[in-house]
């Protein structure tokens, strides 16, 4: 069966990939399984939330994404911050 030896090896790069990157590994494992190129190339152009940049929610204090326009705890609306707290994945500034 060398689909499925194929679909498999997809599947464990993927799910490597996925792991690496801060996901799961189960779940890569799963989407490149199904979807061999597809969900090995999902997982390798996947963005991990700790990349993001991240800012400060100043109604509840809640740690958003920067991109984010309100907040998901307490609705308030974000202004573009004038401070950006580091992606957990970085050290220096961008
Ligand atoms: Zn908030």
């Amino acid at each position: 069966m060398p689909y499925l030896v194929l679909a498999f090896s997809f599947a464990l790069a993927g799910g490597l990939v996925g792991k690496l990157k801060g996901s799961s590994f189960f779940i890569w494992f799963l989407i490149s399984g199904v979807l061999p190129v597809l969900g090995l190339l999902a997982a390798l152009l996947y963005r991990s939330e700790y990349d993001e940049v991240r800012r400060q929610c100043p109604g509840c204090g809640k740690i958003v994404k920067l991109h984010d326009a309100v907040c998901t705890r307490c609705g308030t609306e974000l202004e573009f911050p004038d401070v950006a707290i580091e992606p957990e994945s970085h050290v220096t500034p961008r």
